[in-house]
């Protein structure tokens, strides 16, 4: 978990504590925490919109994006629509999707930042139209090196300016 190309993608990091979790079915699964360096840390909207995004990007702009984040960065139909979803607890998805569609990024002090999610990009995933409500927040520089669900965010819990992945 030591890659420097996640550090240099989202900062220095002067800190790091992770879990590798081995389950009965597919890859095995990381949790990433990583301190950045007082520098590097998510000190603004804008700072957090260069290099974490909640959004489906555009096919004529990066075909190969758009295709990583509408397969592997897209959570999966819940709430009303379907209340067996294994994110789905006494009623409400644990993960708090649908999102809400915002103008722009706001920091959030007690827990993760809102991200931007322009109301206008839909496309089709498993037959069924999304929008940017359904976005995992993500970087871009990871799933374009690494082709996989590689979850980003910013967590300002304590002020400490980390990043989760
Ligand atoms: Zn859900």
């Amino acid at each position: 978990m030591d890659d420097p190309t996640v550090h240099s993608a989202l900062g220095k990091s002067i800190a790091q504590v992770y879990t590798i979790e081995f389950q009965k079915r597919g890859l095995p699964h990381v949790h990433n925490l990583i301190d950045l360096r007082a520098a590097d840390k998510f000190s603004t909207s804008d700072h957090i919109d260069k290099l974490v995004r909640a959004e489906i990007p555009s096919s004529i702009e990066n075909l190969r994006l758009h295709e990583n984040v509408t397969k592997c960065l897209m959570h999966g139909t819940c709430g009303s629509d379907n209340p067996g979803a294994p994110c789905m607890e006494a009623g409400q998805c644990k993960k708090t999707f649908l999102k809400e569609f915002r103008t722009e990024t706001t920091m959030n002090v007690s827990v993760y930042p809102l991200y931007h999610r322009c109301p206008s990009d839909t496309t089709f995933v498993r037959g069924r139209e999304m929008d940017n409500r359904f976005v995992v927040p993500y970087s871009p520089y990871l799933p374009l090196k690494y082709n996989a669900h590689i979850n980003v965010e910013v967590c300002n819990l304590s002020e400490c300016g980390v990043i989760y992945l």
